[in-house]
């Protein structure tokens, strides 16, 4: 699943390939690729110049030059958008195709998403926000991302550090694999009830949450061609750099205990018992 520096990754490549462009055809090929909250069928967007390309967390919206109407995309476990050009045959995850001209050039902005997860949808700008994910809270890389406050919230919460680290309403962005990345350098225990943790050490597992994401973001690149390829999965590119994360059984390069995998939700924890005690 593509977390937020794979997101921020496609977001540069979009940015760079479609800021001024205008959206010629719009053409919705599966039903789910529209989200059920969509205000408009995509065609709403047709003649709209798409005027920059931004991000919250793991959301992507379009800027679009007939405001207040944005068009909002979420990758989920799978989703890609990839440049094509004009005559190149679909692709069988296609699920939507727009018609691009920008200057002279004109091609196909397509969304590929194999498990249907992810989604596009029309809606309206609301404060600098597209309305539908007002609620979402400001991700880490985001310019007016507030330490402190995140610090209190996340102090305040009476529920394990790793299920407060994941909550969109407190801080976007931090999926699974980062949260066990950052939580290990921080050496604290995922299952750690949040309210138990100092002020310092969770000023210190946001420095680590920062650190890994950018990291990850570094090695993403910003090349469109490998971007694509690279959002396709958790075995990613940054797989090698990983130090709990699918390490099961395999020694902490810090301490050389084994690290364990525990049950979260429907989905694992990694960590070092000896690095991060429960204690
Ligand atoms: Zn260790």
């Amino acid at each position: 699943m593509p977390e937020l520096p794979e997101v921020e990754s496609v977001r540069l490549g979009l940015q760079a390939h479609l800021r001024g462009a205008k959206i010629i055809r719009a053409l919705q090929l599966h039903p789910r690729a529209l989200s059920r909250e969509s205000i408009a069928p995509l065609q709403a967007i047709e003649e709209c110049r798409i005027t920059s390309v931004n991000r919250r967390g793991k959301f992507l919206w379009f800027v679009l030059d007939k405001k207040p109407m944005v068009l909002v995309a979420h990758l989920g476990m799978s989703g890609q958008f990839r440049i094509e050009e004009v005559g190149q045959a679909r692709h069988p995850h296609c699920r939507a195709r727009f018609r691009v001209k920008r200057g002279k050039q004109e091609f196909h902005l397509s969304f590929h998403d194999q498990r249907t997860f992810g989604w596009l949808r029309v809606d309206e700008m609301s404060k600098g926000i597209p309305s539908s994910i007002s609620h979402i809270a400001r991700d880490p890389f985001d310019e007016k991302f507030d330490r402190k406050a995140v610090i209190q919230n996340l102090k305040a919460k009476r529920t394990e550090i790793k299920r407060a680290l994941l909550d969109q309403s407190v801080m976007s962005g931090v999926g699974n694999i980062y949260a066990d990345e950052a939580l290990w350098q921080a050496r604290i225990h995922p299952r750690k009830l949040a309210e138990k943790l100092s002020e310092n050490e969770i000023a210190s597992l946001l420095t680590s949450v920062a650190r890994v994401m950018k990291r990850a973001l570094k090695a993403g690149g910003t090349s469109f061609d490998d971007l694509y390829t690279n959002v396709n999965g958790e075995s990613g590119y940054f797989e090698n750099s990983l130090e709990v994360y699918g390490r099961e059984d395999e020694e902490c390069s810090r301490c050389g205990h084994l690290i364990k995998r525990i049950k979260f939700t429907n989905r694992s924890s990694h960590f070092c018992p000896q690095c991060q005690p429960r204690r």
